[in-house]
């Protein structure tokens, strides 16, 4: 249920939200998304948030690392644009409409380069996992003009407020909307149920996933959903709130009341899509 002072989100908000393609479209003015994710140790990150961004709409992905992820990218969908980074720069990435940061990228001096190099980009940047790492040990990477979305599960906003994780636990709407307005972000708190949170306003708060997705990787998947809407002009607040509600959707769809793996939550975001559309 929701939270005192929040508001759900419902499948026809969500629907009126989600950019469609009109006929003069074209995949760069679709949503161009740059995907600074995953190393050498951990490939499937890179993988999973890739394919919750091609799954979501985006227009065209870009994927700029190392060359374990590269070959892992490459091999797992052609579709996405490699940039193999021999330095922790995007100089070489072509133009793109938002980043996503941080899931599997690691935490030591060539992912914060890396980091800081995304952040100065003057293009939306969602920061998750490794990168809420970075962040946390130096929050200076945050002070960009361009808007930040960063998607922690209590422990990572633990780390990141040097508050109790019980103490979030116990107060999540609060201590969302408390570390989005000091850190000037929105912020989507991830558990079983997620809260999102820009510090203006009410925040939200959905409902529509499952226990099933308690599992390895579904968070990288999030990352490439809400990075695909973002890169798709929607504003932090929006993306946020419709890829929690899609990821949840995706979740209980591919789950049907059994295990499921993070990559199965991605193939079923598009039925997610069309069931907020009414169509099944
Ligand atoms: P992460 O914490 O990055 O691994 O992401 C896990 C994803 O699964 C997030 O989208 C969470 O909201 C979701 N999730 C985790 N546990 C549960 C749960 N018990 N019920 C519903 N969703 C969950
Ligand atoms: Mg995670």
């Amino acid at each position: 249920l929701p939270e005192p002072d929040a508001v759900a989100q419902e499948a026809a908000d969500v629907h009126a939200l989600l950019p469609r393609p009109v006929a003069e479209s074209d995949k760069y003015r679709r949503g161009v998304l740059g995907v600074a994710a995953g190393s050498d140790l951990f490939t499937g990150a890179a993988v999973l948030a890739v394919g919750g961004a091609l799954r979501a709409g985006a227009g065209m992905v870009r994927y700029a690392g190392t060359s374990a992820p590269v070959t892992q990218v490459r091999a797992h969908w052609p579709e996405a644009v490699v940039t193999l980074l021999d330095a922790p720069s995007i100089e070489h990435v072509g133009r793109v409409q938002a980043w996503v940061l941080g899931p599997g990228l690691g935490t030591g001096d060539w992912a914060h380069e890396l980091a800081a190099a995304v952040l100065a980009s003057d293009v939306p940047v969602l920061v998750d996992a490794d990168g809420l790492t970075l962040v946390a040990r130096d929050r200076d990477l945050l002070r960009r003009d361009a808007p930040v979305l960063l998607t922690p599960h209590a422990g990572e906003l633990s780390r990141l407020m040097g508050v109790g994780r019980d103490a979030i636990e116990a107060a999540r709407l609060e201590h969302a909307r408390d570390a989005a307005g000091e850190l000037g972000v929105t912020v989507l708190l991830k558990g079983s149920t997620t809260v999102v949170a820009d510090g203006a306003g009410p925040a939200r708060v959905n409902t529509t996933g499952t226990s099933w997705l308690a599992a390895g990787g579904t968070g990288d998947v999030l990352s490439g959903v809400a990075g695909a809407l973002l890169a798709q002009g929607l504003g932090c607040f929006d993306a946020a709130s419709c890829a929690a509600y899609l990821h949840g959707l995706a979740g209980r769809l591919a789950a049907a009341g059994a295990p499921l793996a993070a990559a199965d939550v991605a193939e079923a975001v598009p039925a997610a899509i069309r069931a907020v559309a009414g169509r099944r």
